[in-house]
Parts: structure tokens; sequence; C-alpha cells
């Protein structure tokens, strides 16, 4: 046997089809609501922002998706992922477990965020669309995003975090160089980046407020949509072919995993690893234990409240009841940008309060250490992202020696990290530091939710 064994599937194996966890789920996730009214949204309440066919998707019970053919066609180029055996990690850790990754980072954005960015970029076309917005922390979903409009001809524009858009150039660059138009938010090109600059001119900005500014162009043109990289039903969804592909992959290696990891931000690489896996579970299958790792700096399942709230800090979007850490709270500016969001998806939410997944939270520079430890037994230099999910893995597998029994882990290394150097490079000069964020303000932020019975 070699070091490391890749599992490359038939290309004929690419999953036809979408996986719907909805469909299993033994209660279904709390409605989304207008935050006017408070009542359920219909699709007519969200069509100013996709199109009817994601809408759909979006609160479809159907337990498979077909995946359309030119999607299945573009999917070609770099699925089926691989899934690797992580035996060199397992020698350094000396570890009785078996540590397996699947690695979305071949993607050529360098991450799992294309699946959906792709599928989003086709039914936007097929519905006329011309222009989409949407925003990018790290810049990974804004790459994706501008990868797929070039694909099938539609302009993109993304509102990039200020903090990130300063902290890595090269993946503006990346944006620009597949066509995309990339601006710093908060900006003063929408009415929402224009009431936080009045506030504070060097606002490092966030997620949520990228979110309103997008949105804001969005909901104001005919021809223009807006499009989002984590968090909504039709997003995990499409992620759910990383998983059907380490189902049939671990299946080639005669092994089943017992643990399954994924970092968290808004949780879309997260569900696209284990809803497959837990739906099978639900269906009577076998119980897996699964773990989300988010960031400690910005702690929405494990500190946060379960609650109704809105997506975006300027309060354009609906109400979804996630754990959320409140749309006003601004998360120090850390360097896993792709983590720094307030809120958790819904879908991921509702698992957590079902007890069906564990959530737990770590500091950055335990995950760089994790990470290079990884990058030196492995070769793959991880996205700080997936520097969490890496970090959750190895605890697993040191529990494991611990208790000396050997148990299969498989995690899923969402994204490399070759456009994120610099944050490496802070790390060995000492310069990264654990940021706490301010529990003040975290309060503030949970006291300001709406008020929904
Ligand atoms: C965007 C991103 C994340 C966070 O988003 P999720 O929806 O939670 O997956 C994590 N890792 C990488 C590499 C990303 O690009």
């Amino acid at each position: 046997m070699t070091d490391s064994i890749k599992y490359l599937l038939d290309e004929r194996r690419i999953p036809s089809t979408w996986y719907n966890l909805v469909a299993d789920l033994p209660t279904p996730p709390p409605p989304v609501l207008h935050p006017g009214t408070l009542k359920p949204v219909g699709p007519d309440d969200l069509a100013p922002l996709f199109p009817m066919a994601l809408i759909l998707q979006e609160v479809t019970g159907a337990r498979e998706v077909e995946i359309p053919r030119p999607v299945r066609d573009i999917y070609r180029q770099w699925r089926p992922s691989p899934l690797f055996r992580a035996r060199r990690l397992e020698r350094v850790l000396e570890t009785p477990a078996r540590i397996y990754y699947k690695y979305e980072g071949v993607s050529p954005a360098g991450s799992h965020k294309p699946n959906t960015a792709v599928a989003q970029a086709f039914y936007n076309k097929e519905a006329g669309t011309k222009r989409i917005t949407t925003e990018t922390g790290a810049g990974q979903w804004g790459s994706a995003l501008a990868y797929a409009g070039a694909l099938f001809g539609i302009e993109v524009q993304v509102f990039m975090v200020r903090v990130s858009y300063q902290q890595k150039p090269y993946r503006r660059a990346l944006m620009e160089t597949y066509g995309a138009r990339c601006t710093p938010s908060p900006s003063s090109e929408t009415q929402s980046g224009r009431a936080i600059l009045a506030q504070q001119a060097d606002h490092p900005g966030s997620l949520g407020i990228a979110i309103s500014e997008a949105v804001e162009v969005a909901a104001s043109r005919d021809d223009t949509k807006y499009a989002l990289g984590s968090v909504l039903n039709h997003v995990l969804l499409h992620q759910t072919v990383i998983g059907q592909e380490a189902m049939a992959q671990m299946e080639m290696a005669d092994d089943s995993p017992d643990i399954l990891v994924g970092c968290t931000g808004g949780g879309s690489n997260f569900s696209g690893l284990v809803f497959p896996f837990l739906g099978s579970q639900l269906r009577r299958g076998k119980k897996y234990r699964i773990v989300a790792v988010e960031p400690a700096a910005c702690p929405s399942l494990t500190r946060g409240k379960y609650a109704y709230d809105f997506g975006d800090t300027g309060h354009l979007t609906p109400l979804t009841k996630m754990h959320t850490l409140g749309s006003t709270f601004i998360p120090p500016g850390f360097h896993a940008g792709g983590l720094r969001y307030h809120g958790m998806a819904p879908l991921v939410s509702h698992l957590k309060e079902l007890g069906l997944i564990e959530a737990v939270a770590y500091h950055q520079t335990a995950c760089f250490e994790a990470g290079v430890t990884f990058a030196r037994a492995e070769g793959i230099v991880p996205a700080p992202e997936a520097n969490h999910a890496v970090k959750g893995a190895i605890d697993e597998a040191l529990r494991c020696k611990r208790d000396g029994v050997s148990r299969a882990i498989l995690f899923n290394l969402c994204g490399h990290g070759h456009f994120d150097m610099q944050a490496y490079a802070d790390y060995f000069s000492g310069r990264l530091v654990d940021q706490p964020y301010d529990e003040q303000a975290l309060a503030a932020a949970l006291s300001a939710l709406p008020a929904v019975a």
C-alpha cells in the first residue's frame, strides 16, 4: 500500500441528483418569516432576489433533485473530487484512528463553493438574469461565483468585506481575472453601506453588511439577482455531491466513517459532506458522530441563541430561525474570513436542536498549528477555514489514541490556502493572535434580536 491512497470515482459516478435532507428529517425546520407580517414567506416574496427554480429548491420536500445536464458537464472538470486516507498524518499523531479527508480544493476556485455557484449561475441564465450581486468574506465565494458567471456570460458584482479586501489582494485579482467587479464593503454605492460609513469611516465590514449591500442592489434592478454562497437550503442541497461521492468512495476503501467533521461558517461545506450520511442514518442506517467546528471568535452554534433573526445587518432579508450572535454583531477580523458570519444555516441549527450533531469552537492559532501539522504530513496547505476541520479531526484522532480505540474519522478539507499565505506568514512570525470577541457587544447584539412570538 502506498502512503496516501487516493480514491477517484469513475467520472460516470458523479451523482445525478442532489440529496435533500428535509425529506428524511423527523420534524421539518421552522418556516422563514416575513419581517413585517411575521407570516411565512411565499415564493413571490423571494422572486425579486432569486430565480424561481432556486426558490422552489429552497422549499422542496423531494428527497432527490435532478442535477441539470449542463451543470454536471461542468462538475466533470473537477468532480468526483478525491478522497484520501491520511496515513502519514496518522503516523505523525501515532493514533490508531483511520483518518480520511475529502478534498474540495481541486475545483478551479480552490474550494467547495463552485458546486453551488455553477448551479446558481445556470438557473439564473435560464431565467434571463443579466447581472448577479453577492457578498464575499475571504473571497472564495466571490471567486467561485465570478468563475461561474464567466462560464454562463453573466456579469458579477462582489461586495467584499473590507478587512478581507485588504488582507487578500490576490483573491480580488482572481475575481477580476474571471471578469467580476469587486467592491470593498461597506461601500458608498448603497444606502446600507453609506449608513455604516457615516457611523465609522474606517469600518472593517462584515458579511452581514456586505449581504445588505448586495441585496439592496439586486432588489433595485429588474435584470439583477442576488446569490448567497451558504446558509440557504438550496445552497446546502447543491453541496451534497460531496457527501454522496464520499459515501461511494468510503465503500471503495472498504471502510465506513464513525466520526464526521466539518468546519462551519454558514454551514454549507459541513452539510455537503454530512447530509447524505445523516440521511442514511435517519433511514435507520448506521449512526454517526457528527462534529461541526467553528471559530471561537465567532461561535454561533456554541454561544449563539436559537432564535429568529435577520440574515444581514441592514435588515433587508426575511427572518430565519437559527443559532445567531445577533445580526448587528461584528466579529473580530480573524483570518478565516469565510467563518465570520453571525448566523448558522437554519437546517444545521435545526439539527443541533434535534441533537443530531455536536459543535465545538477553537481559537485560530490552534487551528493554524493543526493546519501546519497537516501540511507537513500530507502536503496540502489547507485554507484557514479548513484548518478548523483539520483541528477537529486531529483532536478526535488524539482522543482515539488516549482511549486506545481505532475509529474511522472523515473530514471535509473544503479548500486550499494558496491565497492565504499571508495568514500563514503572520502565524510563523507570531503576529497571529487569538482575538476574543467583545462580550458586551455580543450581549447588546443578542438583546436587539427581533421580537417573534
Ligand atoms: C466559504 C468557505 C467556508 C465557510 O462557509 P460554509 O458555508 O460554512 O462552508 C469554509 N471553508 C472554505 C474553504 C470556504 O470557502
